[in-house]
């Protein structure tokens, strides 16, 4: 009988393993037919100085999937990076985003900057700067209106090609932010060898900045080193006014948060941003 309940154990068992294979090669499957369709819509979130006022915004992708609507990025970005798909989406994020900043500056509307978050997949093509100038050639856009964020971890993976890249980037005039800094194994050292404009403080450190000593140490040492290094420094994840004014109190200066705006579609970006202008 015991024998018996391990075998339906195991069938058990590997029929789970079969369904997750299954879903996960629907929705590599999905995923790439909706990058053939562009089904994806990239939402803007201001960043902004204390009271609000836009210095920037980020572009955040989101998956318009016909039955089960909106499908947030944590979803389908790791799939996508092992599919290999993250490639093209990345060349579509970035030429959105141009599309998007072009039309800004024909209707008179002066969005700073828009980041963008590249992942490592896509960083590590050989020819992921020629992309890049590629797009903001066609769009006629300056290079200076586009920040990419990287991560810590991609950052050190390959510190010579990261160098590399990041120069030519700075050759053309984009921007280059650290994002969720914090959370990776970065030190000193190499922060000092990168030509880096920001660094963007993760949001797990803001949460508790008010209640916990240890983050609020974290933060205010981060801060410090950033300026003292001539990079600007930008907290994500600032829900609260308390930690708004705690973190503008240790210096930090740009801030994106629920606490300002969520992200929202390009249109109602626009209306959000005119409201501020009057
Ligand atoms: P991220 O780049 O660190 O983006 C910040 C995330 O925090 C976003 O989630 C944003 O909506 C959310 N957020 C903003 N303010 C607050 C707040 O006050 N509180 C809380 N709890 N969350 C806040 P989202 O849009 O779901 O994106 C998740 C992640 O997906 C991003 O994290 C980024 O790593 C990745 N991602 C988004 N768009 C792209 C893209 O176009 N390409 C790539 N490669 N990755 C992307
Ligand atoms: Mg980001
Ligand atoms: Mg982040
Ligand atoms: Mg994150």
């Amino acid at each position: 009988q015991s024998k018996a309940k391990g075998r339906n154990t195991i069938s058990f068992f590997h029929q789970s393993i079969q369904e997750a294979a299954d879903a996960r090669m629907f929705l590599e499957k999905e995923l790439r037919s909706a990058i053939e369709n562009q089904d994806f819509v990239l939402y803007y979130q201001p960043q902004t100085d204390r009271l609000g006022r836009l210095s920037g915004s980020e572009a955040l992708i989101r998956w318009e999937h016909k039955e089960k609507g909106l499908i947030s990025p944590d979803q389908f970005i790791p799939v996508a990076e092992e599919a290999g798909l993250i490639v093209p989406l990345g060349i579509w994020v970035f030429r959105e985003s141009c599309m998007q900043m072009r039309k800004w500056l024909d209707n008179g509307l002066d969005i700073q900057h828009i980041s963008i978050n590249v992942s490592s997949k896509q960083f590590r093509q050989q020819d992921f700067v020629d992309q890049i100038a590629e797009a903001i050639s066609q769009y006629e856009v300056p290079a200076s209106r586009f920040v990419i964020e990287l991560t810590e971890g991609v950052v050190i993976d390959n510190i010579d090609d990261t160098v590399k890249k990041m120069r030519a980037l700075k050759q053309l005039g984009v921007k280059i932010s650290i994002d969720d800094f914090g959370t990776g194994y970065s030190s000193l050292t190499y922060l000092k060898q990168l030509p880096l404009d920001e660094l963007k403080i993760d949001k797990s450190f803001v949460r508790d900045i008010t209640t916990d000593f240890n983050d609020a140490v974290i933060i205010e040492t981060i801060i410090n080193m950033a300026h003292n290094l001539g990079i600007d420094v930008i907290a994500e994840g600032v829900e609260t006014e308390a930690q708004r004014d705690f973190l503008y109190n240790k210096g930090c200066r740009v801030f994106q948060g629920y606490y300002f705006s969520r992200p929202m579609t390009s249109a109602d970006f626009e209306v959000w941003v005119r409201k501020g202008e009057r």
